[in-house]
């Protein structure tokens, strides 16, 4: 169930046999027979029965990136989707708490929300070829000493409302770093 499956070659204009959606997915054609009980949609009104493409990634999409998120280098949790995510135009922002520690935030590539994590001036030296990383003198938010804690990721939902309420500064402030 952990197997990682590639959404991006599903078309969502297309329709899939069980087998097509298999082969395409790199899943066996049980695994997606097993996911209509669990709630995919499928045309099964003739045989074949097809599954729309839009229907599988929707499918796919809400429930295939729970299991696990590992975040890759470049990627952040996303507080709407609750899973892993781009930075919007490849931009980040650096906020240092002590010389070895901090915050890298960035919005969001598909909700355009903040979202962000625990990083070091390596690993954003590691990603500079990747993300446009500006570094703020902001204190970072935290009154304690920067440590890793669960809760430091999941912000209230009001503290959610009010970040993304400020996307918009937030974008224009990206703008300015990077004219
Ligand atoms: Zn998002």
């Amino acid at each position: 169930m952990a197997k990682r499956v590639s959404r991006r070659k599903i078309k969502i204009h297309n329709q899939y046999t069980y087998e097509q959606a298999a082969d395409a997915l790199g899943v066996t054609v049980q695994t997606v027979r097993m996911w209509r009980q669990s709630g995919l949609p499928v045309l099964d009104s003739q045989k074949p029965h097809l599954i729309l493409g839009f229907a599988l990634k929707d499918y796919l999409n809400e429930r295939w990136v729970k299991p696990k998120r590992r975040l890759a280098p470049d990627q952040f949790l996303c507080m709407t989707w609750n899973a892993p995510r781009r930075a919007y135009g490849g931009m980040a922002e650096y906020l240092p708490c002590t010389a070895a520690r901090g915050r890298l935030e960035a919005l969001c590539e598909d909700c355009q929300g903040v979202c962000g994590k625990f990083a070091s001036p390596s690993l954003c030296k590691q990603l500079a070829p990747i993300l446009t990383i500006a570094t703020r003198n902001r204190k970072c938010p935290q009154k304690e000493p920067c440590e890793p804690s669960v809760n430091h990721n999941f912000r209230t939902s009001t503290e959610s409302v009010g970040i993304i309420g400020r996307k918009q500064a937030n974008g224009q402030r990206y703008k300015d770093k990077t004219a």
